[in-house]
């Protein structure tokens, strides 16, 4: 059985004052999960920071995004998968819907992005998911393969061995509504099929994230089926309680 993640991405939002508390509220519960692994990815201006508060405890950083270039250099706000490393990220989200949708990001961007996170050492999390459209048009499975082939062409599949896929149907997004069980086991064992046309063994190992309001209620029964292999959580990750509870539920 391949190890749970349980990944808080807390998006814009967040002070100096509030990420301290909840990261002293979740540090302490999250030790009765050692068998699962847990990680935060706060905005970019706090990574520095949150770091350094959860040095010596067992949750991981993670940044939210990264250039898509392969050296530093004169890109104005961009910030390089090596200085997500200097600050003691070991993850980076690629290709979030939300990047997708309102800043432009093309498959081949994104695509680019995910190599440009493994030169740099960084586990990138691959976010993929339909639209509602798409999903009533019965688009959903084309539109999986279509991003999943985008990286698949770009890195190969051995890259897998060190990255990590997120079904985030982008209906589910922040929206209240979740997938159903069935709904999310359907897609994860697509996105699986995917990757075990190219190689069957990595396929096995690949952790497949579902992510779309997920909350304490609901996690188990997500997190129960066969091809999910744990959470990319929204807004229940800015809630200690919550969170804590999503993770119990994955343990
Ligand atoms: P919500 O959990 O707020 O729906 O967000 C999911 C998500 O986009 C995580 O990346």
């Amino acid at each position: 059985k391949r190890r749970a993640l349980v990944a808080g991405n807390w998006k814009m939002n967040g002070s100096r004052d509030s990420n301290a508390s909840l990261v002293h509220d979740i540090v302490f519960e999250i030790k009765r999960f050692p068998d699962i692994d847990v990680l935060v990815c706060p905005p970019a201006p706090y990574l520095d920071a949150t770091g350094r508060q959860l040095e010596g405890s067992a949750i991981q950083l993670g940044g939210q995004n990264l250039s898509e270039q392969e050296k530093p250099g004169a890109f104005t706000g961009e910030i390089h998968g090596g200085m997500l490393r200097d600050v003691g990220c070991a993850y980076v989200i690629v290709g979030h819907s939300e990047r997708r949708a309102l800043y432009g990001e093309s498959d081949r961007l994104v695509a680019d992005k995910f190599s440009a996170a493994l030169t740099s050492g960084l586990i990138p999390i691959l976010c993929i998911g339909e639209t509602l459209q798409e999903r009533e048009q019965g688009q959903t499975e084309a539109v999986l393969a279509r991003q999943m082939k985008a990286v698949l062409d770009g890195s190969g599949i051995q890259a897998f061995k060190q990255a990590v896929v997120a079904y985030e149907p982008v209906w589910a997004i922040g929206t209240g509504k979740t997938a159903t069980p069935e709904q999310a086991q359907d897609a994860h064992a697509f996105i699986r099929g995917q990757l075990a046309a190219a190689d069957a063994k990595i396929a096995n190992s690949t952790r497949i994230l579902y992510g779309g309001s997920v909350k304490a209620e609901n996690a188990e029964s997500l997190f129960n089926c066969p091809d999910v292999d744990g959470g990319l959580i929204g807004g229940a990750s800015l809630k200690a309680g919550e969170f804590v509870a999503i993770c119990a539920a994955a343990q």
